[in-house]
């Protein structure tokens, strides 16, 4: 199967999941969007009502801040993957229980491998969680960490900062350092697959004139 193969069987799956509990407060699921080839996948926690209504992350009012944090950094929606933890609204909007978690895990890293994007933003502490389980979301937010061979940045959830104003300011702080690390994730990528696209055998690097000769010691 090709990565967008993979999507749509996790679209359709996840519409017909019973799985856990949260299927019973379903109306849509909201497996999430974006384009296949997304280098930024953000992943908020899970949906809401107007998510609920329609099928798609993100379309309520924590869907609008996102959008402007995105435009401040001149990115679009539809630029970016956007999904959740879990798939289906967890009923009033309470937080997912672990084994809710646990049992939508999957289709989660299913898009993850099809999609393979060089940042992971996390929206909040269970999506932290997913990658982080010890941090505290006060201490690591904004700052960008290598988790099993991906980089994560966690960021305070959108929604978050709606009811609680004084997180605003750090949540665009935050996001005004996202293309560096996009860049630094470029970066690394590219310094992994060289030697895979490389034809030839390695050389060592030329030395300049100041540079002493390294010495082996063995
Ligand atoms: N909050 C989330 O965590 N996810 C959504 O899709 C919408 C609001
Ligand atoms: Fe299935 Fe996930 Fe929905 Fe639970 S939340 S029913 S595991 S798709």
């Amino acid at each position: 199967m090709n990565p967008s193969e993979i999507l749509s069987e996790v679209a359709e799956q996840v519409a017909v999941c019973e799985k856990c509990e949260l299927h019973f407060s379903r109306k849509r699921a909201v497996p999430g969007e974006g384009p296949v080839n997304a280098e930024i996948m953000f992943i908020g926690e899970g949906p809401g009502f107007y998510e609920n209504e329609q099928g798609r992350p993100f379309v309520g009012q924590a869907g609008k801040l996102l959008e402007d944090l995105l435009a401040a950094i001149h990115l679009k929606r539809t630029d970016v993957f956007i999904t959740n933890v879990v798939k289906c609204r967890p009923p009033g909007n309470r937080d997912p229980l672990p084994e809710e978690l646990a049992a939508c895990a999957d289709y989660l890293d299913r898009q993850i491998e099809a999609i393979g994007p060089r940042l992971l933003v996390t929206l909040g502490r269970y999506s932290m969680a997913k990658f982080l389980p010890n941090a505290k979301i006060s201490d690591v937010h904004g700052q960008a960490t290598w988790v099993r061979g991906r980089l994560v940045m966690p960021m305070y959830h959108p929604a978050a900062a709606l009811h609680q104003p004084s997180l605003k300011p750090a949540l665009e702080k935050d996001f005004m350092r996202l293309p560096e690390f996009i860049q630094q994730a470029r970066n690394s990528h590219q310094a992994a697959r060289q030697p895979e696209k490389m034809d030839e055998p390695e050389k060592p690097p030329e030395k300049t004139k100041d540079e002493p000769t390294q010495l082996s010691l063995f």
